[in-house]
């Protein structure tokens, strides 16, 4: 082992969890920095949880950046997303948008449309 395979400080793992092979494949520093309960959207999504956590990808011969995954389902699920931190920022920014845009369209007008119901 080298300091190559130490941990990065946001690493939730223990300390020398990384079990990277010289010819095989490598393995993953992570955190998970929110996993949030989601209600059933009619006709729209069932019950879930949305996991966002942060991945690096190490090998024996390479260190990747870390990045941003976003992923509906449990830990592991295939169909994450991933994304680099610039990319995670345009994304974060987008959503904020997205929902002031939303709710400035809502000023003025009958706010029951936020009604849960
Ligand atoms: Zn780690």
């Amino acid at each position: 082992m080298t300091d190559d395979f130490a941990c990065p400080p946001w690493c939730q793992q223990s300390a020398g969890h990384l079990h990277v092979e010289t010819d095989g494949p490598g393995d993953y520093h992570t955190a998970e920095i929110a996993l949030i309960d989601l209600p059933e959207i009619p006709g729209l999504r069932g019950e879930t949880a949305f996991a966002v956590r942060v991945e690096q990808y190490v090998t024996a011969g390479a260190v990747y950046q870390p990045v941003i995954s976003l992923g509906l389902g449990g830990a592991g699920e295939p169909d994450d997303d991933a994304f680099t931190l610039d990319e995670a920022d345009i994304l974060a920014s987008a959503i904020s948008r997205a929902v002031t845009a939303v709710r400035n369209a809502r000023t003025g007008r009958d706010q029951d449309d936020d009604a849960q119901g």
